[in-house]
């Protein structure tokens, strides 16, 4: 099954919602900003452009969407007051799949406009926001129109479920007891994912222009290092899906053909796709660890922290898969099954940040 069909996260306001549950990608935000100054910093510096055009690929909707689209536009402002420029025009689109909430991100757009307005002073802009629906793994832009992509926590989802996952029985992604077979197809369809999606920016940005990419990724070349991760909770679905399976719940088949489109990649194997497709160059790249014990003070209760940040993401894919009438039992028995470990797991998250320009 295509990604574009099932994948976006879950709509509204409510406590499973991703607008409520995105504290997490937020902190990604704030721990990659560094890199994403320097990159917009050293863009404006080389092209100088009168109007900036800013893609922010995988948006998705809720407070990170215009808060993340306003920090790339605040990066470029900082840049062009350093040089002493008049601020040039601005044009940021926003991407996402079709099924995004993008109404909730228009809706609030006016007073977030209004208030970006007020912060950012006199001589400012203007300022358009666009979204833009459709896939990041086919073109989405004309040749030549990009200045800056950007994209957070959304490259570690693939276009499909790969292909060749028969063996992966009792699993639902790569996982300690997936045979190499199922490593193997999973590598592959990131690595033609992953170049596609490079051949498509290529088209898209303009020679000198930059991107800027964070992704879910793993630490060490073997898989197995980072299977007790508490955002790991994936093995935590999977037993339970197993164990509606044994209970005579949900269908054996159903369960076997459920593998998440989702691959994290090593750094390794980042730079690797990235020299084989060779229109970049990497000017930075690193895997950077995240650790929940360090955020006690905005998360207080890191397991229902989790359990809802799980749900907010995974339960359309899941509804999808399953329907909509056994969501609620699937997600009550994962909750506690989180729960009742979250003591034991290593509390970490790790993330691939990669920069470059267009050759
Ligand atoms: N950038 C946001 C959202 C991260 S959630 C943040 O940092 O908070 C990941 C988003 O990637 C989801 O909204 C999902 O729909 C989107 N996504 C996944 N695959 C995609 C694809 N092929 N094309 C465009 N968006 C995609």
């Amino acid at each position: 099954m295509e990604v574009v069909e099932v994948l976006h996260m879950n709509a509204g306001n409510g406590d499973d919602s991703y607008a409520n549950n995105s504290q997490f990608q937020e902190k990604a935000i704030v721990m990659a900003k560094k890199i994403t100054e320097e990159a917009i910093t050293d863009v404006y510096k080389s092209l100088s452009p009168k109007t900036v055009h800013i893609a922010d690929l995988g948006c998705s909707s809720g407070p990170n969407t215009l808060m993340e689209a306003g920090e790339l536009v605040k990066a470029f402002e900082k840049a062009r007051r350093k040089m002493g420029h008049q601020s040039p025009e601005y044009a940021v689109y926003l991407n996402d799949l079709p099924g995004n909430d993008f109404n909730s991100t228009f809706r609030a757009l006016p007073q977030h406009q209004e208030d970006f307005k007020k912060e950012m002073g006199q001589g400012f802009g203007p300022c358009f926001f666009a979204g833009v629906a459709g896939s990041f793994y086919g073109r989405l832009f004309p040749a030549n129109s990009l200045h800056f992509v950007h994209s957070s926590i959304s490259l570690h989802w693939l276009s499909q479920v790969p292909k060749g996952l028969e063996e992966n029985k009792g699993n639902i992604r790569v996982a300690a007891s997936s045979p190499p077979s199922v490593v193997k197809a999973y590598h592959e369809q990131f690595e033609c994912d992953f170049s596609t999606f490079l051949k498509c920016r290529a088209k898209e940005l303009v020679t000198g222009g930059r991107m800027v990419l964070y992704f879910l990724g793993r630490r060490c070349e073997d898989h197995i290092s980072s299977y007790n991760n508490v955002l790991n909770t994936w093995e935590f679905l999977a037993k339970v899906l197993n164990n509606l399976s044994a209970e005579g719940v949900i269908d054996e088949e159903k369960v076997n053909s459920f593998n998440l489109p989702m691959y994290r990649a090593s750094p390794n194997e980042v730079k690797k796709v990235v020299e084989k497709e060779g229109s970049f160059c990497i000017e930075y790249l690193e895997n950077f660890m995240y650790d929940l014990e360090n955020e006690k003070h905005i998360i207080k209760d890191i397991g229902n922290f989790v359990v809802n940040s799980f749900r907010a993401v995974f339960e359309p894919i899941v509804a999808g898969h399953f329907g909509e009438g056994i969501v609620e039992e699937i997600f009550k028995r994962q909750k506690t099954l989180i729960l009742e470990s979250i003591h034991d797991l290593d509390k970490v998250e790790f993330f691939n940040v990669v920069s470059m320009t267009k050759k």
